[in-house]
């Protein structure tokens, strides 16, 4: 399948976990890819070469820290320069903090905003320009359950994606009468180093084994009893930027085992 051949996409926070399931669908279905994200660099180089390699397609990396707009605008700049235009954006870069609002740190909540929240919007605001000349874009925003239902001592996570999902019909009404649309994902529990810390965590709160943690972790919240995987949520993102999607704009899409369901 090439559905997506002679685009080019954009997934932040792509050296891991859901990112990178991401990159490998869309680049599976033949778009050049930029990743980025954090990494030890020969990693990163290795796992460039492997996806160009497996998928045919071109593939770069950009080092952009999402906390910072002026590095994510050269980050588009330089998708432009590599590709002649970013048709694809997912805004996925992600991270968690775990505490109560008295004791969660001022730091932290910025940082979770910035990278979370912000940097959606400054990625989204450097691409449109392209995509309004091209008449053509997908812009993807990889929420969560958290975007649509609070959690409690996660007070910074849950503000910031349910942030995006407003940003996310923002840009779709902004969009509406344009060949762009953009859309959020908003996955249940993915087993990716972000939530392997929270069952950790757990493991060592409750002194349980990690096998055990991880059946508490998803107990609580996901009906199916089963993790989300990266590559059905890349699969998700193939759709969204199928012609089948023309017409879905706005929407938070759930992905999530049943969690928001209840
Ligand atoms: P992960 O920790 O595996 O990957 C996060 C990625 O973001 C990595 O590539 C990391 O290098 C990058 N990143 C972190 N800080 C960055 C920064 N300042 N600048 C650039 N890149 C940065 O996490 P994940 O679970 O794959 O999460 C990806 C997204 O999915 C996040 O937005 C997360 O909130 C969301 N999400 C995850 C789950 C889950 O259960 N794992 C559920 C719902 C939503």
């Amino acid at each position: 399948m090439t559905t997506l051949r002679g685009k080019s996409a954009i997934i932040t926070g792509s050296t891991s976990g859901i990112g990178l399931g991401i990159a490998r669908q869309l680049a599976a279905q033949g778009a050049s890819i930029l990743l980025n994200g954090f990494g030890d660099a020969a990693a990163i180089d290795d796992l460039k070469r492997e996806l160009a390699e497996t998928y045919a397609v071109p593939v770069e990396y950009h080092p952009a820290d999402m906390t910072q707009p002026d590095q994510i605008a050269a980050m588009v700049q330089a998708a432009i320069g590599h590709f002649g235009a970013v048709d694809i954006l997912v805004n996925n870069a992600g991270i968690q903090h775990v505490a109560s609002v008295e004791t969660f740190p001022r730091e932290r909540w910025d940082a979770v905003i910035a990278i979370n929240l912000s940097s959606a919007f400054h990625a989204t605001q450097a691409v449109l320009p392209g995509m309004r000349q091209r008449n053509w874009g997908r812009i993807i925003n990889i929420a969560s359950a958290h975007g649509l239902v609070a959690s409690a001592n996660k007070s910074a996570y849950v503000a910031a994606k349910h942030g995006v999902v407003g940003l996310t019909k923002v840009v779709a009404l902004e969009t509406a009468t344009t060949g762009i649309t953009c859309n959020a994902i908003c996955p249940g529990w993915v087993l990716t180093p972000l939530v392997q810390k929270q069952i950790d965590a757990i493991a060592v709160r409750d002194a349980i084994p990690e096998a055990a943690a991880r059946s508490a972790l998803l107990g609580e919240k996901q009906p199916s009893g089963e993790f989300v995987t990266p590559e059905q949520l890349g699969e998700v993102a193939v759709f969204l930027c199928s012609a089948a999607a023309n017409q879905i704009r706005g929407v938070a899409l759930p992905v999530d085992g049943g969690w928001t369901a209840q």
